[in-house]
């Protein structure tokens, strides 16, 4: 597992893109085909325009009604005044030594959330935010410290694919279609903000958006297994689920929404969801690893034993550490044995390296230095030194104190 060879620095651009919000305006980014037909129709306007509008906001990146060549002046003139395409405004890029890049995002409430796009030889994954904060509280997890503070709208998510594809075509147009994946792994759990989600992923997949197939759009949920079945109803993107823990006991400690839909359930959700997606489609399931917490050999095996009936994938990710987080990352030889159980017992296992350190974009460090607003991190410390278990001193600690994202160090 290595983070980077190249001896790019690291670089901070300040940057702002976009217009100024307009309450009165709408705004198109967001809006599906349906809605941008209904749109176009209160405006007496033919269906045919949802195409060419559509294009010139997703494919051509066009901000501009005026430079729209293909509509009429009067319906430009009409749109200028009425609508408006609006991407959510970056305040700060940043990119790692190892060609990662990390934009800070604002969004219509005030604060940021980070989009994060990792390159792997000429294409990449960019890796998006679904909410401002996250409710969930998982234990090891810096978002979570933050605690919920608003759901992201369909145009904040898809303006922030939008926002990377434009940016990397900017400042690297060599790569073509640079953002070949997307996953919803920023901050936030995408099935907490179910509709917008959704209309964002089907906006990401449509060809008159991003044209992105669905199996290079994943939604990672925590297991929010109600939403799971309905997530089946409306869509076949990809799954990942964040299980970390192979046991009830060990997952209600790591992510407590386990407490409400045990593993049991969240499997049969899971099969469920899965036979919805027709042949040759797996799960991922994401298991972050932890010293002395959940990365231990009886831990592989019950993992192994819990997910024999499931057509998944296990994508190991040595836990990142974070300031006050109270855990420490699994070490390199319990990583191997680890996955050597596993790989024996016939699971299907990738191994998540660590990209983008410098910046803090890393998987859980999307947040940098926080607020630990839930005081949880603090909680967990103390039960962790009273059951002796080796813990990382905890630094950052300031209970009660509101955070603003866009107030964090970067
Ligand atoms: N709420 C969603 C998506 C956001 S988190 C979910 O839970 O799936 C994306 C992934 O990163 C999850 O698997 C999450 O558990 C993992 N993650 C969070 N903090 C991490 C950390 N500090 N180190 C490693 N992985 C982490």
């Amino acid at each position: 597992m290595s983070s980077s060879t190249s001896n790019t620095p690291t670089t901070d651009m300040d940057t702002t893109t976009s217009a100024q919000p307009s309450k009165s305006r709408i705004n198109l980014l967001g809006m599906s085909q349906d809605k941008l037909g209904e749109f176009f129709k209160e405006l007496g306007e033919k269906p045919f325009r949802v195409q060419q509008v559509m294009k010139w906001i997703h494919h051509e990146g066009v901000q501009n009604f005026d430079e729209m060549t293909n509509l009429s002046k009067v319906l430009r003139a009409k749109l200028n005044e009425c609508a408006e395409v609006r991407e959510p405004e970056v305040t700060l890029e940043k990119i790692s030594k190892d060609g990662t890049r990390k934009w800070l995002v604002k969004v219509e409430n005030g604060s940021c959330v980070e989009t994060v796009f990792i390159p792997q030889g000429k294409r990449g994954t960019l890796c998006i935010s679904s909410q401002v904060g996250c409710a969930l509280d998982c234990s090891f997890c810096s978002t979570g410290k933050q605690g919920f503070s608003a759901n992201l709208s369909t145009a904040e998510i898809v303006g922030q694919v939008r926002m990377a594809i434009r940016s990397l075509k900017e400042t690297e147009p060599e790569r073509q279609r640079a953002v070949s994946n997307v996953v919803f792994m920023g901050m936030g759990e995408p099935l907490l903000n179910f509709d917008n989600v959704v209309d964002a992923v089907s906006l990401i997949m449509d060809d008159l958006g991003y044209g992105i197939s669905k199996r290079r759009v994943t939604v990672s949920t925590a297991g929010v297994v109600p939403a799971l079945y309905k997530l089946a109803e409306v869509s076949d993107v990809s799954l990942a689920v964040s299980l970390h823990a192979p046991t009830d006991e060990l997952r209600n400690e790591l992510v407590p929404i386990n407490r409400k839909y045990p593993i049991e359930q969240l499997m049969e959700a899971c099969q469920h969801y899965l036979a919805g997606l027709g042949e040759h489609r797996a799960i991922t399931i994401e298991y972050t690893l932890m010293d002395g917490i959940n990365d231990k050999p009886e831990h592989a095996c019950q993992l192994a034993e819990l997910l024999k009936d499931l057509e998944c994938k296990i994508n190991l990710i040595p836990f990142n550490p974070f300031p006050g987080s109270g855990y420490k990352t699994v070490t390199d030889e319990n990583l191997e044995t680890f996955q050597r159980i596993l790989y024996k017992k016939g699971c299907r296992i990738m191994v998540r390296t660590t990209r983008g350190e410098d910046i803090d974009a890393a998987c859980g460090q999307l947040v940098g230095k926080f607020n630990d607003r839930t005081g949880r991190s603090a909680r967990h410390q103390r039960r962790l030194e009273a059951n002796k278990i080796n813990v990382l001193p905890l630094k950052h600690e300031a209970p009660n104190s509101p955070v603003h994202s866009s107030e964090r160090p970067s």
